[in-house]
């Protein structure tokens, strides 16, 4: 689809597509079964300190509203973009780059594998092809407005598109746009550059107090970044039953037989109503944890093999991996607000009873998490 003129030669590189939100929730279900007690919802508000050092975190319940303490003689500050904000008084180390990725159906550009390219500025950057979607990223700007709600710019938008239309042979419009995302770059403030000559290293600050910060980086590189800390942990606390980081051991999934398992799966799915590109969609999501949800399938017989399995996939991230509410389900745990949002408002349908049910909710509260998720959906389909 490349635009001939002027093409010379090309390269592969294949490592090109990561569901971040997935790898964080595995990588949390791993640390949890490894004796980590991960939490959700719950904000950091503010460090407890005693004899000008840290010992522990007052929280907030932002779902209940209520409040409790955690005490630890360690504590490590990971909270990206936010980490200026939770380190309070000291100066902030971080500079913002803003990163928009725009979707569009498949057909409309339809991509046979990944493309990284030049902008119209001369940045690098690239289209993906997922699932029934292509999607387009990013910009690189300065931020310096809300975190908590980033405004897609219309002028964001064209720049991806101009850049897109400029060198393959089609033409996006605005209106092909079916969902987008941004997300905060925390960069490490480097003086006289400008965010897009900062380098995305990561860094790792100890406070006076002791709070250990780590900022930056790729995610790429988070187990290099985790063991870093780790090691530092590890040091401060100077006791002998404490080993060095074993991440570089750990694997994330646990079947030797992987490969026997993605066939049962395929094979059992494709039997009972699914077409090939949903069953792809639910194995690039739970990979072969798809076997649990078709478990939990089996109890309802009254629906359609593929409504049973929607309803299932909402009961196993209920069950397993703090979902907690309806937005979580349909942003975070499975993309679909980005990679199926034409599906969402069926789905949202399909699944309201036994939603209800397993959250023990009324009418009028479920309601609410419909709006919170139709309003989500709004942010991301509008752009200003
Ligand atoms: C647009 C864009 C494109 C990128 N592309 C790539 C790429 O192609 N390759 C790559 O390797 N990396 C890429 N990155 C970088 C990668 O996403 C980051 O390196 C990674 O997300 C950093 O992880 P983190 O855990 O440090 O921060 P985050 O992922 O930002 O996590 C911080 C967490 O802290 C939570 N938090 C904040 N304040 C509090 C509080 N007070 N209490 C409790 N929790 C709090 C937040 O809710 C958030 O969940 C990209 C980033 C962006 C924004």
């Amino acid at each position: 689809m490349l635009k001939t003129d002027g093409l010379n030669a090309g390269a592969i590189y294949s490592e090109y597509r990561t569901d971040d939100a997935r790898l964080t929730i595995e990588l949390l279900k791993k640390a949890s079964k490894m004796g980590a007690f991960p939490i959700n919802y719950i904000k950091a508000d503010e460090f407890i300190i005693k004899d000008d050092k840290v010992c522990g975190i007052n929280c907030l319940d932002t779902i209940n509203g209520d409040s409790f303490s955690l005490f630890s003689s360690i504590v490590v500050n990971a909270t990206g973009p936010w980490v200026d904000d939770t380190l309070k008084n000291e100066n902030n180390k971080l500079i913002l780059s803003k990163g928009v990725h725009i979707v569009v159906p498949y057909k409309k550009f339809p991509l046979k594998q990944s493309v990284y390219f030049d902008a119209i500025d001369n940045r690098m950057i690239f289209a993906i092809p997922r699932n029934n979607t292509t999607y387009i990223g990013t910009t690189d700007t300065k931020y310096s407005l809300d975190k908590n709600n980033i405004k897609i710019l219309k002028s964001e938008v064209k720049y991806l598109l101009e850049s897109v239309n400029n060198y393959f042979s089609i033409i996006l419009t605005i209106k092909d746009v079916v969902s987008s995302w941004s997300g905060l770059r925390p960069l490490i403030k480097e003086e006289g550059k400008k965010v897009t000559e900062i380098s995305r290293k990561d860094e790792i600050f100890v406070s006076d107090n002791g709070i250990i910060t780590i900022a930056g980086g790729k995610l790429t590189g988070y187990r290099k970044m985790a063991e870093r800390v780790v090691d530092i942990v590890i040091k401060a606390k100077n006791h002998k039953s404490f080993n060095k980081c074993i991440t570089s051991n750990i694997k994330l999934y646990k079947s030797e037989n992987l490969n026997e398992i993605k066939k049962e799966i395929f094979s059992y799915l494709l039997k009972n109503q699914h077409s090939k590109d949903q069953v792809v969609l639910l194995y690039d999501i739970y990979g072969e944890n798809v076997k649990e949800i078709i478990k939990i399938s089996k109890t309802f017989k009254s629906f359609s093999k593929v409504n049973a399995i929607i309803i299932s996939e909402f009961i196993y991230c209920f069950e397993n991996e703090m979902c907690q509410k309806l937005l979580d389900f349909f942003s975070q745990r499975t993309g679909r607000v980005y990679f199926e949002i034409e599906k969402v408002s069926d789905q949202v349908q399909i699944i309201k009873e036994a939603y209800k049910k397993l959250k023990n909710i009324s009418e009028k509260e479920f309601d609410l998490e419909r709006v919170e998720l139709k309003s989500y959906i709004n942010s991301i389909t509008t752009f200003i």
